[in-house]
């Protein structure tokens, strides 16, 4: 994707398939990466759980939540199953720590950002939408980056544009939505709360 001046090749990815479609064996509606093999970063612990479940021979059980998709949504799971910090990324820590490094990225670009640094931010979030390795994110990210360039003027405009496509995110998935006025932003990006529970 081209955000204006830069000049990328974009991605090439095959439709999204999901287990559903071509493996019947395997738990359905299990996220397939471009390989054609279950990807970890597309779907959730709970999504992977099932495919070691079904892997074992044992019965696959429903957690109560929807496994994909349609349109390239991935459903969002927060059941409790303790994270460890010496696995691979599912989907949702990968998208919490990216969302950390976007959000407080933006929550320290210059005030009033210079072409130069414009450029570099179009940039990043040009790869990123081409490189995430969640691709069916990816792909939504792709389109409503289409629908709304970034604004890459400066801190505030950054970081109201990445909160409202964080947003998107969230109503897609059905989570509240997060106040964009630059204060909130502020506190929780940068200065934290002003009653220094963070301090
Ligand atoms: C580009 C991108 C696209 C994604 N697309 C998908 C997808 O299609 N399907 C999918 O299942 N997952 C997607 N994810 C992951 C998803 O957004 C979440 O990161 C993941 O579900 C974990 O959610 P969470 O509730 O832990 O908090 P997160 O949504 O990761 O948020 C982390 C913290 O950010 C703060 N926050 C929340 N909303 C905002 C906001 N609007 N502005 C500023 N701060 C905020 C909150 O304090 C929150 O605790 C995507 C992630 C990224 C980076």
């Amino acid at each position: 994707m081209d955000f204006g001046d830069q000049a990328g090749p974009s991605r090439i990815t095959e439709p999204l398939r999901t287990t559903k479609e071509t493996h019947p064996n395997l738990p359905p509606g299990l996220i397939l990466g471009p390989d054609g093999k279950p990807c970890k970063v597309c779907n959730s612990w709970q999504d992977w759980a099932k495919l070691k479940v079904k892997k074992k021979g044992e019965t696959v059980e429903s957690h109560g939540t929807a496994a994909i998709m349609g349109g390239g949504k991935v459903a969002s799971r927060s059941s409790g199953k303790p994270s460890r910090k010496d696995c691979p990324a599912d989907t949702e820590a990968l998208g919490r720590s990216t969302w950390t490094f976007l959000h407080t990225t933006a929550a320290y670009y210059p005030v009033s950002a210079p072409t130069s640094t414009q450029t570099q931010m179009r940039n990043l979030l040009s790869s990123l939408s081409l490189l995430y390795p969640c691709v069916p994110c990816a792909e939504d990210f792709q389109e409503k980056v289409k629908e709304n360039p970034p604004d890459v003027s400066g801190r505030e405009g950054l970081s109201r544009w990445l909160c409202e496509r964080h947003n998107e995110v969230n109503e897609k998935l059905g989570k509240e939505s997060f106040d964009c006025a630059w204060k909130s932003l502020n506190e929780r990006w940068k200065d934290g709360p002003e009653d220094g529970r963070c301090d």
